[in-house]
């Protein structure tokens, strides 16, 4: 499988600062996703249409339509281009509430729509300190785990809330004993080869630390938010998949 590379770009740009950004990511070489606001889709699909840079999303509603003010399905991000939604985030969690039936609920829409959901899970600071960490990251992934997601559609991102635009990161054992923890419960759900569970990391990923985190066995790739703002550190973390596997 190849390794992944995810941008979160988050509540960031506007139509010509995003349509200049994802200019300068089309070349990128490798399995690439970039994430814009539902707003600047379409500007950012424009841009990637003949790249091979995919086209995600940062949320989705779990119904296929209806009276959902405000609301964007997994079927409309499918009409906008998209062929990933990143569901979970830490940021909707903690902001919106979202628990992981929710979570799962979105999830199952947009494996049903013919997206990849990225289901982001991982631990607090408080929890982190208790000892907690491997606890409530398998709850969480069991909790928010569709029935209908397997290897082959879906996608999780281990990520350390702690972690998450403080550029602090966990140690690279500590990577390690979380990603074989989760490909291990991946395992016993799916019945399949670790080897076709895509697991990512993110947390404060950037093109100095990038060669090292894909290099952990178990890592199968990263979501990175603030480094994906700037064109050139994306373009080195992506790169570093190549020193990362050498
Ligand atoms: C994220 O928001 O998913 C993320 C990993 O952010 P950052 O890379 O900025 O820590």
């Amino acid at each position: 499988m190849r390794t992944l590379i995810i941008g979160n770009w988050k509540m960031h740009g506007s139509r010509a600062s995003a349509g200049a950004l994802a200019e300068a990511c089309a070349g990128l070489l490798g399995h690439v996703v970039l994430c814009p606001p539902f707003t600047l889709l379409d500007v950012v699909a424009q841009a990637l249409k003949s790249s091979s840079v995919a086209l995600g999303a940062q949320d989705c509603h779990f119904a296929a339509q209806g009276a959902f003010t405000g609301d964007i399905s997994a079927e409309m991000l499918k009409d906008a281009g998209c062929a990933y939604v990143i569901l979970g985030h830490s940021e909707r969690r903690g902001g919106w509430g979202e628990t992981d039936a929710m979570v799962g609920m979105k999830a199952t829409a947009a494996i049903e729509a013919g997206l990849i959901p990225v289901i982001c899970i991982g631990e607090t600071l408080e929890e982190k300190d208790a000892g907690k960490t491997l606890a409530r990251v398998e709850s969480q992934l069991r909790q928010s785990l569709p029935a209908a997601a397997m290897a082959e559609n879906t996608v999780i991102a281990y990520e350390p809330v702690w972690a998450i635009g403080t550029g602090r990161t966990p140690t690279l054992e500590d990577i390690k004993t979380v990603h074989q923890h989760i490909l291990d419960i991946l395992v016993g759900i799916w019945h399949c080869s670790p080897a076709h569970c895509r697991v990512l990391y993110g947390g404060s990923v950037k093109a100095a630390n990038a060669g090292e985190i894909l290099a952990v066995p178990g890592v199968g790739g990263a979501l990175v938010g603030g480094a994906s703002l700037d064109a050139g550190e994306f373009a080195g973390i992506v790169s570093s998949v190549k020193v990362a596997h050498a």
